[in-house]
């Protein structure tokens, strides 16, 4: 699927579509999601092009795969929930019902989230 440029998180990263931002480096953006499912809900996105998890692990650098790696580690400190813990959530594709076509990765946190297999 080719990446497309009028997806909402590409507006979001063009400054074109408001969004309460959580964080910013070179590489990555995070910022929360308009529909939270936890108390902490961010959405952890790379700047490039990628469309999904796959696009990203085959095209994207060393320096960004690492960089958005980092990114969650820093975030889910800063907000305090490393002690009580956290879900890192990334939907690909028809399956998993992604629904933008921007690679995005979920942290969820801030409360218990229940079990996720049982
Ligand atoms: P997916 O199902 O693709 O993994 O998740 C997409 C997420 O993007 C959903 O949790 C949805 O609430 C969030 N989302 C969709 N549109 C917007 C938007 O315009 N702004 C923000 N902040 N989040 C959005």
């Amino acid at each position: 699927m080719a990446y497309d440029q009028n997806n909402i998180f590409a507006k979001i990263l063009r400054g074109e579509i408001p969004c309460e931002k959580v964080f910013e480096n070179e590489h990555v953006f995070a910022f929360n999601d308009i529909s939270r499912k936890a108390p902490i809900h961010i959405l952890i996105i790379p700047k490039g092009p990628y469309v999904s998890s796959a696009d990203f692990y085959e095209k994207a650098s060393a320096d960004e795969i690492v960089s958005l790696n980092r990114a969650i580690g820093e975030i889910a400190k800063e907000k305090g929930i490393v002690e009580s813990g956290y879900r890192v959530i990334s939907n690909h594709a028809a399956h998993a019902h992604q629904e933008v076509p921007h690679y995005h990765v979920h942290l969820l946190g801030g409360a218990d989230l229940g079990g996720c297999f049982n």
